[in-house]
């Protein structure tokens, strides 16, 4: 029957296409729709995660060819720098349209149709999915990968934005050091949590982000900041750019929910960075893809890890009520910490132990106030 589906995904972004991608492989007898706003494929994006042992495989898992891989990371401050070696474990960048590109081509037999945006779903017996289009689509089981709305779904008013100006640069002249990702080069601020990303793709190209970590969006400051940080950059040719509000917040859990939520809306991205391509290949990788029935619907819930919610939880606040000491936070983590069990905590895949030697890590007078809501 004419727009009938076994499953409707709405938003063909990172979440749905992941999943669908391994889901399919599985069960490429099912009647999948997917309904995307977006006119073509996101040209915006890098999307960017750790590799190496008891780390999911992004690469192998998806079968994607990773855009530069880099062994070693550095953080800045005003006084201080920290140079780690990552072996056996490495930071990996994606290229973000051939990402998304190469995952769509996995799916088979999917219908995606782009350039649609759904405006209302109706549940009774089936969905009803309304679009600014014509067209109705109905469904028996609907996964649902829009953000979240706003900060209603927010479990604590401790809550965060992370947002961000970035520029891929091509400069005259040899003048990155391509093996080395600066992960955060801090600048001095008393009401946010300021940095530069760096990403050299060669001695000539690289991605300079400036982030901030706020309550409240202001993306003219932000380009100031950004501009100020390019001056460094003598004579350079802005290739590409990226911008982005990405939430730093705990959700409200959606279990009950007949919805299925996938990607950031469901929780997928870790709140403490803004990270979320691991956290979904983890989830992904757990799964076994039985055909979606009513009976193991359940299966396909998203829960975050309790002991990462809580830890970030307590991250957040400290951030929220005294975001001048986030450069102290970070620096003393990276300082103090194995960066093994910081890789592997950022991974989702902490040990005990692990998080045992991240804990100890932080400064514990900020930290143990943060737990006992001292800030408030
Ligand atoms: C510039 C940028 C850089 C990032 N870098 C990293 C990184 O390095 N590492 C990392 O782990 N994460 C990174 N992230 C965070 C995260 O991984 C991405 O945002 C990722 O795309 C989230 O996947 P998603 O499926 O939840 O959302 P999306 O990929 O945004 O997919 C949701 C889709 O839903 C569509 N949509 C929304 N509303 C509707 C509607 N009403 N009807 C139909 N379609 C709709 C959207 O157009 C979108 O395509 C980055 C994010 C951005 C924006």
């Amino acid at each position: 029957m004419k727009n009938v589906y076994d499953i409707i995904f709405i938003g063909g972004g990172l979440s749905s296409l992941m999943f669908l991608s391994q889901y399919t492989q599985k069960n490429p007898k099912e009647k999948i729709l997917v309904l995307e706003k977006n006119k073509s494929i996101r040209d915006d994006q890098t999307f960017c995660a750790w590799a190496g042992p008891s780390i999911v495989d992004i690469a192998q898992t998806f079968n994607l060819k990773p855009k530069k891989k880099w062994h070693k990371i550095q953080l800045v401050d005003n006084t201080n720098f920290i140079l780690k070696d990552l072996q056996p474990y490495q930071y990996v960048a994606f290229d973000g349209n051939k990402t998304l590109k190469k995952l769509l081509s996995s799916c088979k037999n999917i219908t995606y149709k782009s350039n649609i945006t759904v405006k209302q779903i109706q549940h009774d017996d089936v969905f009803t999915i309304k679009t600014d289009k014509e067209d109705e689509f109905y469904s028996l089981y609907l996964f649902d990968s829009r953000p979240p709305k706003d900060s209603q779904s927010y479990k604590y008013k401790e809550s965060l934005s992370q947002a961000f100006i970035g520029s891929e640069i091509m400069l005259p002249n040899n003048s990155f050091d391509e093996t080395t990702v600066t992960l955060m080069d801090f600048q001095k601020n008393k009401d946010e949590i300021i940095f530069t990303y760096v990403l050299p793709f060669s001695k000539k190209r690289a991605l300079v982000e400036t982030t901030f970590f706020t309550k409240h969006v202001d993306f003219k400051l932000i380009n100031n900041q950004h501009k100020l940080y390019l001056k460094r950059y003598k004579n350079f040719k802005e290739v590409r750019t990226e911008k982005a509000v990405l939430p730093m917040a705990i959700l409200n859990n959606t279990k009950s929910d007949k919805i299925l939520r996938l990607g950031i809306g469901a929780g997928m991205m870790r709140p403490s960075t803004g990270y979320s391509m691991q956290r979904m290949a983890n989830w992904i990788n757990s799964l076994r893809f039985m055909k979606i029935k009513n009976s193991n619907k359940q299966n396909y819930f998203y829960r975050s890890p309790k002991i990462l919610d809580w830890l970030d939880s307590i991250f957040l606040k400290v951030c929220y009520y005294q975001p001048q000491i986030g450069p102290l936070l970070f620096m003393s983590l990276f300082k103090k910490a194995n960066i093994f069990s910081i890789i592997r905590f950022m991974s989702d895949v902490p040990s005990w132990f692990d998080i045992i030697r991240i804990v100890w890590a932080l400064p514990k007078k900020i930290m143990i106030k943060g737990l006992l809501n001292r800030y408030e």
